[in-house]
């Protein structure tokens, strides 16, 4: 049927491909693609021949209505993004909100996104979750970013770059305390994949001693896991609970 298809493709391991995705993307009549370089290796190695069209953030705007144009007249277009889901972290909201508007129907072909793909594994609360994508890389807007958060059960989840991860790491601890729970996916579906699960301050120690980091990497933590926990009652409402006591 036409309409805008939004393909998720591995993050890593190429068998996280669903057989769906294969089918779309085989039979679209183009793919518009973050990196067209990058799409290609995958489409080669599935022996897929579709057209391919750039559609990184640079030009989003005007080639989404270049797309928006063959969508209206019928065509199945396939949008993906470098790895993982578009629209997440990447590009393709702007063309989905365009479509919407222009009455074209828009289907999820579900598939490898890090952020759950880490969550999931994490061990910390899958109940509520909160998605933030990267953090500033500036440290000021960054500490500014982390303080801000939430102090509840849900778990936060970022994206972070392997040469800023000691630094967030020291801003979360300086922020939340040592004693903070922090979980780090690494590489995930890759070769190396890995978890690291600690205090904050165990896994600075950790990471400091690799001569260095790479990869790609999730960050997770809940603000209500720490080990040094403050009590469930505010002190405020532990001395008026003491007060009342007293007074009967
Ligand atoms: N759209 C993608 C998705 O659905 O997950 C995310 C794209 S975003 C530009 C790239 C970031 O996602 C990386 O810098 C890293 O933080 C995270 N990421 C992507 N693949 C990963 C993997 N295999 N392991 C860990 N993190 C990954």
């Amino acid at each position: 049927a036409p309409g805008l298809y939004l393909v998720a493709t591995p993050i890593g391991n190429l068998e996280d491909i669903t057989l769906r995705a294969l089918r779309i993307l085989g039979s679209a009549d183009r793919i518009a693609c973050e990196d067209t370089r990058q799409t290609q290796k995958l489409l080669n190695h599935f022996g897929i021949s579709t057209p391919t069209v750039s559609y990184h953030l640079h030009n989003e705007g005007p080639r989404a209505e270049e797309l928006l144009l063959q969508l209206k007249q019928g065509s199945r277009i396939a949008v993906v993004s470098d790895a993982g889901t578009p629209g997440i972290a990447d590009p393709g909201h702007e063309l989905v909100t365009a479509a919407i508007a222009a009455g074209i129907t828009v289907y999820p072909i579900p598939g490898a996104n890090a952020a759950i793909s880490a969550l999931i594994s994490s061990g910390l609360s899958t109940e509520q979750f909160t998605f933030h994508g990267f953090l500033p890389a500036k440290e000021g807007q960054r500490r500014t970013a982390l303080e801000q958060l939430p102090r509840d059960h849900a778990t936060h989840i970022f994206y972070e770059a392997p040469h800023r991860i000691l630094d967030t790491l020291a801003d979360i601890e300086s922020i939340f305390g040592s004693t903070q729970s922090v979980v780090i996916g690494r590489e995930l579906t890759k070769l190396h994949e890995e978890f690291l699960r600690g205090t904050v301050s165990d896994l600075r120690t950790q990471l400091s001693v690799r001569a260095s980091v790479r990869g790609e990497i999730v960050l997770l933590f809940s603000p209500s896991q720490n080990e040094s926990a403050p009590p469930s009652r505010s002190i405020a409402a532990e001395v008026a609970a003491l007060m009342q006591s007293e007074s009967l």
